[in-house]
């Protein structure tokens, strides 16, 4: 069987059934000649279709092990679209540790009426299983958390989602497919944001939603036509562009995610580490990824000693580009949760976050070094 890879250098080289282009052409068009007034040709309008966002469509459900994929205008869009399949009044379970942005829309769409949200601890299964019941249409989950890295057991939540008839999300964006697998671990339904690692260099904003089967991708599809939720061509030409470097990416970054943890943990300024690579990381990931967090001694004025004073690592939002990040989740990220739904998650200001990149690590070990010093 060709590695994936193969497959993801290979998506969409040498399609074009025009010319014999190597690399697909971009198709701008939003809308497309019939043949005849009773014949429309395989594309006619840009919302429903697009040769771009189909090669894409095609590449990442294949990276899934899918039977089908709908390429959304963003991350939130790919949320929003699953969110589509539940009738009015329905039950959802979340983490209640999943992405801001998904918090919100969950919280606001519960606040209307339009879906019942638990919210709980899906590290612990005895609450999945008291929370989920035969009333539960969608069981969402998110793993690692962030920014603290938490890891639940996405097998057995799928299982508890699937003896209720419930359908099974999982969030996949800290990881992406080539770390963690989640319809072969049962999920009904894997999404991403590609704004993240399958684009990967922080210059388009997407999302995409793969199914397991042929009917719910269908569903999915209907929806994101019928509310305009599907991604521009371009973006689409810019993510398949990004994922064919996807897997060497992903290693050079895990790398120097993996040298700068050793360094960490071993750091007389730094208190703990999060980082996942021990437990059910090993039993549900291929690998413990790029995304790290630590908290520094000496309160919130040494982690502002070390904010301030890094070099290389950009103080930014998001994830998953090829250049190094880093933030503050109390003061950046998780600004907008209350005070004290913050602390009660564990998010004080002395807890840093960083998306390894994939510079030369002796530079990024450097730089961190160099910052923890001006403690
Ligand atoms: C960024 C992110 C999202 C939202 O994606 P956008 O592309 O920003 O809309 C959802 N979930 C997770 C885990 C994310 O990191």
């Amino acid at each position: 069987m060709t590695s994936p890879t193969t497959k993801l250098v290979q998506s969409g080289i040498a399609w074009d059934p025009a010319y014999g282009a190597i690399v697909p052409p971009l198709y701008m068009s939003s809308t497309y000649v019939w043949p005849s007034v009773d014949e429309k040709g395989p594309y006619d309008y840009g919302r429903s279709n697009n040769p771009n966002r189909d090669l894409l469509s095609r590449a990442l459900t294949e990276l899934d092990g899918g039977a089908g994929a709908v390429v959304t205008s963003s991350g939130m869009a790919a949320i929003d679209l699953v969110l589509n399949l539940l009738s009015a009044g329905a039950h959802v379970v979340a983490p209640h540790d999943c992405y801001g942005g998904t918090h919100r829309l969950l919280t606001a769409r519960h606040d209307q009426g339009q879906i019942r949200v638990d919210f709980i601890d899906q590290g612990d299964l005895d609450a999945v299983r008291a929370t989920v019941s035969r009333e539960t249409a969608m069981v969402i989950i998110e793993t690692p958390s962030n920014p603290l890295m938490r890891l639940s057991d996405v097998a057995a939540i799928c299982d508890i989602a699937r003896a209720a008839d419930a359908l099974s999300v999982v969030d996949n964006t800290f990881l992406s497919p080539l770390r963690q697998q989640p319809l072969t671990l049962g999920a009904d339904m894997a999404l991403q944001s590609t704004t993240k690692y399958l684009n990967g260099h922080s210059d388009v904003v997407g999302g995409v939603v793969v199914a397991n089967t042929e009917e719910l991708a269908e569903k999915l599809a209907w929806w994101a036509n019928a509310a305009g939720l599907t991604g521009s061509p371009f973006d689409s030409y810019q993510t398949l562009r990004g994922l064919r470097t996807l897997a060497l990416r992903i290693n050079a970054a895990e790398t120097n995610a993996k040298a700068i943890v050793a360094v960490l943990r071993d750091h007389d300024k730094v208190t703990d580490v999060y980082y996942p690579d021990a437990g059910l990381a090993v039993k549900q990931q291929s690998g413990p990824g790029a995304m790290l967090s630590f908290r520094v001694a000496g309160g919130a004025a040494a982690a502002a000693s070390v904010m301030e004073s890094i070099e290389l690592f950009r103080l930014a939002a998001s994830l998953g580009g090829v250049e190094s990040l880093i933030c503050q989740p109390a003061t950046m990220t998780h600004r907008g949760m209350a005070p004290e739904a913050r602390a009660a998650a564990g998010l004080d200001e002395t807890l840093i976050r960083v998306s390894t990149g994939i510079e030369a690590k002796e530079d990024l070990i450097a730089a961190l070094e160099a910052a923890l010093a001006s403690i």
